[in-house]
């Protein structure tokens, strides 16, 4: 059975990076929400992502309809599949709830569904997302904090000099999005323990590796999914 894994949290927090991560080393497939909903290709809605606001959650089912046929198809491939940046209300708990039962009518996939949430304080997020460094050729992102570059300021992969890309408009959209998450963050957690079967809270102010490590060890330990150690 695969397991279809949402890994949800504040902005910022690095959802992405830890799916980055299982994807790497369990052979999953990820699925960013973002993505796929700017495959809408919807004017609208990319003027809501852009705005640091809420897509509702119609939108949501619409890109996961669009989807659905490539997440099942997924999941009877691979060991897991992996969506992030989902659930960010509860209404998306609902939209789930909805594309759960179209994979078994439709489909007659039966993932188990299961969730990471990374927890992290205001603080600690807030210096993370300043220390963000962008390579101008190139487009790598590093982080002072948490993925430094091997050489001072400079890229891995090119040696151009990194920059800061980082401005008031970035705080802003990050306090926005920060405070309507908190403003959901319990609903959304009651919520989701209705429909799925463990809900695993992970403390991710810590190095992206121990982190890592945490959830690999989850997958191992509750559902025997076999991934690289190292
Ligand atoms: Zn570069």
């Amino acid at each position: 059975m695969s397991l279809l894994i949402l890994i949800f949290g504040p902005p910022s927090i690095g959802k992405d990076t830890q799916a980055d991560v299982l994807v790497r080393k369990c052979g999953f497939i990820k699925f960013q929400m973002s993505d796929l909903l700017r495959s809408l290709n919807s004017q609208v809605v990319d003027r809501i992502i852009a705005s640091g606001d809420l897509v509702p959650a119609r939108y949501v089912y619409k890109a996961l309809l669009n989807s659905v046929d490539i997440i099942s198809a997924a999941l009877v491939s691979h060991p897991g599949v992996i969506i992030t940046g989902f659930p960010r209300k509860t209404e998306d708990v609902d939209v789930m709830d909805k594309v759960l039962d179209l994979l078994s009518s439709r489909y007659g996939v039966y993932p188990k569904l299961v969730a990471f949430k990374l927890d992290g304080d205001y603080e600690s997020i807030l210096k993370r997302v300043r220390g963000r460094l962008v390579c101008p050729v190139c487009g790598a992102v590093y982080n002072v904090f948490t993925h430094p570059p091997k050489n001072d300021r400079l890229c891995d992969k090119d040696g151009a000099k990194l920059v800061r890309r980082i401005d008031d408009r970035t705080i802003d959209v990050f306090n926005k999005r920060w405070e309507e998450y908190k403003a959901q963050e319990r609903i959304l957690y009651v919520r989701l323990k209705d429909i799925v079967s463990a809900i695993y809270d992970i403390d991710a102010t810590r190095a992206i590796k121990e982190i890592a490590d945490d959830i690999l060890r989850i997958l191992k330990d509750e559902f025997g999914i076999k991934c690289i150690e190292k």
